[in-house]
């Protein structure tokens, strides 16, 4: 019987899936994921860790139990420090796997290899440590990761290609597991598009554009995830069309307080309107599709009707400003 790595669909997972999971299909492991988060998988996550914890890593606690218990031999969990120079990951991704060892969760051995491009790993460590429970063989373990970073890169591309045919476009802003996770969102880009709008993600935007807006920040974001959240949302400002912005905010998360806080500022000052969704366990999806709903007939009927007295941006509309 071959042995198994379990792969959990939470935090990291998001953004680098094809990659790990095409280094291991190189290397002729079987790789095994857990399912989209439900219900029960965000129980199981609840029940494991503090309540003050991030939703965001209580899912990820869920999804390592549903691979336990679905008999995986090793657990893939990185300890993600930076994934580039002079920035760095959320400090939650570098304790994972110590905060699961800690845990009460019964649990295969960890394939944990430090990822760190401040410091520079080097990368032929991370590759033997990935693949040490099955192969020394640094030919094959290569082979392996250039493949893999094939698909990664052809995964990346294949994200950027939208088709604009809708009359409004809504850039949704967030941690790609906020984003990508519909069962955490409550299926917010479906929700967006029956509505008829083109929604875009930071990954729809060039890494080398969001790297080259970001330059406009007065200072040096520190979070690869807050260059990522900046570029973009710079980015977009500068398009022509109907638009409008929604930032996906983690309830509990010390980077999106502040991040988010500064787009949304930038946001308000060009009369960009923008929706700023709070996620957590007890979200309700009513008053969600609500905010929504509103959120987009707004911005249409001021394109429609010139209603300037209804601000999607913040803006405080006074009745002199009205009358002007
Ligand atoms: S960045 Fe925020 S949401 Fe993500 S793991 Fe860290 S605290 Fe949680």
């Amino acid at each position: 019987m071959s042995l198994k790595v379990g792969l959990p669909r939470a935090l990291f997972y998001h953004t680098y899936y094809p990659l790990w999971q095409a280094f291991y299909a190189a290397l002729g492991v079987e790789t095994v994921v857990s399912p989209e988060t439900n219900k029960g998988i965000l129980n199981k996550g609840i029940k494991c860790v503090v309540d003050e914890t991030c939703l965001p890593v209580k899912v990820f606690f869920g999804h390592v139990a549903e691979l336990c218990e679905a008999g995986a031999d090793y657990l893939f969990v990185p300890r993600l420090v930076s994934v580039e120079k002079k920035a760095y990951i959320c400090p939650k991704f570098m304790g994972l796997p110590d905060m699961l060892k800690a845990s009460r969760i019964q649990q295969p051995p960890l394939i944990a290899p430090v990822i760190n491009f401040v410091k520079v790993t080097p990368l032929q460590k991370i590759l033997d440590e990935c693949a040490a429970p099955f192969t020394r063989n640094r030919v094959k373990i290569n082979r392996a990761w250039q493949k893999a970073w094939q698909e990664q890169k052809q995964h990346e591309e294949n994200l950027r290609k939208i088709t604009p045919h809708h009359d409004l476009t809504i850039l949704l802003l967030g941690h790609d597991y906020n984003v990508y996770d519909r069962y955490i969102n409550m299926d917010l880009i479906k929700k967006l598009q029956q509505l008829g709008c083109q929604v875009m993600t930071a990954a729809h935007i060039a890494r080398e554009e969001r790297d080259r807006q970001i330059e406009k920040f007065p200072r040096s974001v520190f979070w690869t995830y807050g260059r990522n959240l900046i570029g973009a949302a710079y980015h977009f400002m500068e398009q022509p069309g109907l638009k409008g912005v929604i930032i996906l905010s983690s309830f509990g998360c010390g980077i999106d307080s502040f991040i988010d806080n500064f787009i949304i500022r930038r946001l308000t000052e060009q009369k960009i309107p923008h929706l700023n969704v709070v996620l957590d366990e007890h979200t309700g999806e009513g008053g969600l599709n609500t905010r929504l709903e509103a959120f987009v007939d707004i911005i249409r009927w001021r394109r429609d009707y010139h209603q300037g007295y209804v601000s999607p941006h913040g803006q405080y509309l006074g009745s002199a400003e009205r009358n002007a």
